[in-house]
This record gives structure tokens, sequence and C-alpha cells, in this order.
């Protein structure tokens, strides 16, 4: 017999005892982003490699080692999306979203990129993005540094994670910068790994992006760029910690952070922590006003984030904030005829008259045992038990699962003034 076929290496399943988790978070997700009025965009996952190529840049660890690449059917090179940011710009321009207008948007979905699988890097995982668009000043940087802050707040992990902050000016400060640091590089080339040493022609910046701990000391040597910027970038970065400062929201100033992508300027940032061990970064963004040209659009403004939702689930469950949520409520045990179909009836009287509650029906059938042992499996606060003696009366019991209260004969409308009553608190533990 043929072997079961698995899941691929770094694709993950999230089953059901994890869902709540996911659910839970996805919910202060969509609160939070709710509470700043931004709206949410649904995209593709897969676009033209070409999108890919263009925006993130051809010599980025993503696009030179880690995209899914394929040629469709037409012979055209398609790609899974790596990231967000490119797919959502490109959906902006096509449908001219970006015509003296701003946009707050977000999405939220599985992103995909070849890299080796470990703790906390996946070949398939789920980002938050978040984008904006049309707004050129420090406070739009501030509002999702903010934004960011309350999330932390929310999930109960706002002391697991810091804030590092720097600025990467303009392309053209970028440039000089850039001069500076190839010297510098080339005055230590022995010390130079090979990815390095072909960024250095490339890419140098990259450089200060190493992960190579061979490299951390000559790196932590280079000059920063923070004394090349001009005093527009230094002002915008000036504005922007002078918020964070108003709002008390801490901040650590990192002059090396250049982020793996191209596409920024001015303002970048990042959400760490110590507890994930290497894969440490959880949530990351930045200004990126030259992509809207670099894909064709008129020049604009553009400031975003994405968070990786599996590391944030990961600080949360190191954080020991996992909330209590349970699948169901109350189960139904039925046994027999009159029971089986006044059963499924009256559940739905129940569904229809308390807003909420997780009712699972027993199915299949099974004697009043096999379907109590059930009734204690699924988790449930109570179960409500009905055979044929209960349906001639028209009464149901009711038991607790919890605690040992014995069994109440209640008629069905009691049933639903009880369940009516215990849904609230129900609702407050999950
Ligand atoms: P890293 O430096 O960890 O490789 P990155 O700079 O490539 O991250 P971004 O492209 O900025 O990451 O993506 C934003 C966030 O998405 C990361 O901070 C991380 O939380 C998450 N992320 C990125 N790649 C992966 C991955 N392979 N598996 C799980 N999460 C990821
Ligand atoms: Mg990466």
């Amino acid at each position: 017999m043929a072997n079961n076929i698995q899941a691929i290496r770094g694709m993950h399943d999230v089953l059901p005892d994890q869902s709540p988790l996911w659910q839970y978070v996805e919910q202060i997700l969509r609160e939070v982003l709710g509470t700043y009025g931004y709206s949410e965009i649904r995209l593709p996952i897969v676009e033209k490699t070409e999108l890919f190529k263009r925006s993130i840049g051809e010599v980025t660890d993503i696009v030179e080692k880690e995209m899914y690449t394929f040629e469709d059917r037409n012979g055209d090179s398609l790609s899974l999306r790596p990231e967000g940011t490119a797919g959502c710009l490109r959906a902006c321009l096509e449908h001219g979203l970006l015509h003296n207008q701003v946009h707050r948007l977000w999405y939220y979905g599985s992103m995909y990129r070849h890299e080796r699988p470990q703790k906390g890097r996946y070949r398939q995982f789920i980002q938050l993005g978040v984008e904006t668009y049309g707004m050129s000043g420090p406070d739009i940087d501030a509002e999702l540094i903010i934004l960011m802050d309350r999330l932390w707040k929310k999930l109960g992990i706002r002391d697991k994670v810091r804030l590092q902050l720097n600025s990467l000016g303009t392309i053209e400060e970028r440039l000089v910068y850039r001069a500076v640091l190839v010297d510098y590089f080339r005055g230590h080339l022995d010390q130079l790994d090979e990815d390095s040493l072909r960024r250095l022609e490339t890419n140098p910046l990259r450089i200060l992006d190493t992960k190579n701990p061979a490299m951390q000391a000559l790196v932590a040597n280079a000059p920063e760029l923070m004394d090349y910027l001009g005093s527009d970038s230094l002002a915008h970065f000036k504005t922007l910690t002078a918020i964070l400062d108003d709002l008390g929201i801490s901040y650590e100033i990192a002059t090396r952070l250049v982020r793996g992508l191209d596409y920024y300027s001015k303002t970048v940032f990042e959400w760490v922590t110590d507890e994930l061990g290497s894969q440490g970064t959880v949530c990351a963004g930045g200004r990126y006003d030259s992509l809207v040209e670099q894909l064709g659009g008129k020049a604009n403004f553009a400031v975003g984030f994405a968070m990786g939702i599996e590391r944030l689930l990961a600080l949360i469950e190191v954080s020991g904030h996992v909330p209590a949520t349970r699948a169901v409520d109350v189960f139904m045990i039925r046994v027999g005829d009159a029971a089986e179909r006044e059963g499924l009836r009256f559940a739905e009287a129940i569904r229809d008259q308390v807003h909420g509650l997780k009712l699972q029906v027993n199915c299949g059938g099974g004697s009043f045992k096999s379907q109590f042992k059930k009734a204690d499996k699924s988790g449930a606060d109570y179960a409500l038990i009905l055979g044929d003696d209960e349906v001639s009366r028209g009464e149901l019991s009711l038991k607790s699962l919890r605690n040992d209260q014995g069994q109440q004969t209640l008629s069905q409308q009691q049933v639903i003034a009880f369940l009516q009553d215990y849904m609230p608190q129900s609702t407050q533990s999950n």
C-alpha cells in the first residue's frame, strides 16, 4: 500500500485545538484596526513574478532564493506571494485608488517563502499587513506604531516586545552613505562572507542586515546612515520620536536596522522580542514612498508594516495570556426515536432564542452511556438530556458537567430561560 501523503515541509495545519487561539487573535486584530478606521483589502495569492522583482528588488533574499516561482499553462512566470505590500499597491494602482486619496488598509493571509524551516520560520506563514497611502508626514508613521502598541496591550504582551526605530533617509542620502559604506567594507574584505562580497557590488546596505554571527563586530563598527541624513529626513525622524515621547511609547534607535527589502525610505521599524530565540522579529515595516513610482504610479506616499502571526501566537503562548476557549457550551443527548426528532426541533428553537450559544447535538445514535461520555469529552458545561419519556412530558433534563449539582428536570421554556441567563457569563469567560 502506498505511504500516506504528508504536508509540504514548512507548511502547517492548524488543528481544531489550536484554532480558537487563532480566532481570538484575529478578532482582536480586526477590532483594533477598526478602531483606527482601517479597511480590509483582499488580494490574490498569486501574482506575476515581475511584480515582486520590480518592487522587492532583484538583489534580496526573497527574490534571489525564497520565491515559489512557476510557469503556468500559458508560459507566464507567476509566483506565490512572498509578502503583501507589492500586491496591495498593485491592486490600488490598478483600480485607481491612489489618485488624490488617502487610504488606510489591511490584509491578512498566507505568504510563501522557500526558506529553511525552523521554529518561527516557515514556508507558508500568515501575515497581517497594514498599508497606508497618500500621507507624507511622520504622524501617520506614528499612528501605525501607536496602533501596534495598543494591539500588544490588548493581547497582554506589551512587556514582551521592544520597538526599534531608524531612518533610511532618501535615495540620494543613501547613495552618499553607500559610497562611504563600500569604502569601509573594502578596507575589511577579508572579513566579508560570500553573500556580503556579492552584495558589496549590488546592494551594500544589505550587508548590515546580515545574520552571520562572524560579521556582527564588523557591522557594529560600520559608519552610521543617521550621520548622512539631510535636514528633511532628520526633521521627519525627530517629529516621529517626539510624538512617541508624547504618548509614552518607548523605542530604541537602531542605526543598523535597514530591513530586508529595498523599497524603504525614511522611517523603518521593527518590534522585536527576546522570547523566541533567533526568530525575534514579530513585526516590521516602514515608509516606502518610492515604491509607488517604481510600480508605475504617480509619485505618492506610503507607509506600512507586516506582522508574522505564527510568531505573534508563539509569543502569546510564552506569555501565558492564552484565553480559555471552548467549542461547545451545551451538549444534547437524544435517546429514542421521538427524542431524536424532537431534539433536533428543540435545538433549533434554542439557537433561535439563545444568541451565540454553542450547542452540539449528538448525532449517530448510541446508548445513553456512550452519549454521556461524548458530552463529557466535548468540554461542554451542560448536558441536555432528552429521552422518549421526557418528550412525552414536554420536558428535558439538564445536568452540569462541571460540578455535581445533580440533574434538574425542566420544561422547554425553562431550559431556554436558563440558557439565556447562562449565556452572558459564558461569553465573558470565552
Ligand atoms: P526575517 O529577518 O526574520 O527573515 P524578514 O525581514 O524577512 O524577516 P519581513 O519580510 O519583514 O520579514 O516580514 C515581516 C514579518 O513576517 C517578520 O517580522 C516575521 O514576523 C514574519 N515572517 C517573515 N518571514 C517568515 C517566515 N518564513 N516564517 C514565519 N514568519 C515570517
Ligand atoms: Mg527573511
